[in-house]
């Protein structure tokens, strides 16, 4: 997809600091952490966001969460625990129309992560 930041980071066109990669997955720290491990996992192929997905992509989703779940035990996670997250349009946050997961960890995240109604 042309000029999507995430599809040129996962060709490896911008750069980026990359933790994960297979045929179908490219995972990478965020650029702007919001804590102390903030990874990005992304799928190669170009989806807009999670509203875009069908059941095409339901092996690639599982998939996307497997390799979080990795990489969560890999960066020291597991025990303490991590939060996945997958902003979704202007409400849920999203700013990169590139379907991605946040795997957030290393600090007591609180719940609810924004003001209640
Ligand atoms: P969103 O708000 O769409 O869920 O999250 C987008 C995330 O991408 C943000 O946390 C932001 O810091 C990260 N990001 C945006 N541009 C870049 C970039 O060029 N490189 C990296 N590594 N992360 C980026
Ligand atoms: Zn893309």
């Amino acid at each position: 997809m042309e000029n999507c930041i995430f599809c040129k980071i996962a060709s490896g066109a911008i750069p980026s600091k990359k933790v994960y990669e297979d045929e179908e997955i490219f995972a990478f720290h965020d650029i702007n952490p919001v804590a102390p491990i903030h990874i990005l996992i992304i799928p190669k192929k170009h989806i807009a966001s999670l509203v875009e997905v069908t059941t095409d992509d339901l092996f690639l989703l599982g998939k996307m969460m497997h390799v979080a779940k990795q990489l969560a035990a890999e960066f020291g996670l597991s025990d303490k625990g991590y939060r996945i997250n997958i902003n979704t349009n202007a409400d849920g946050g999203q700013t990169v129309f590139h379907l991605h997961v946040h795997l957030i960890g290393g600090k007591r995240m609180g719940w609810p992560p924004f003001p209640t109604i």
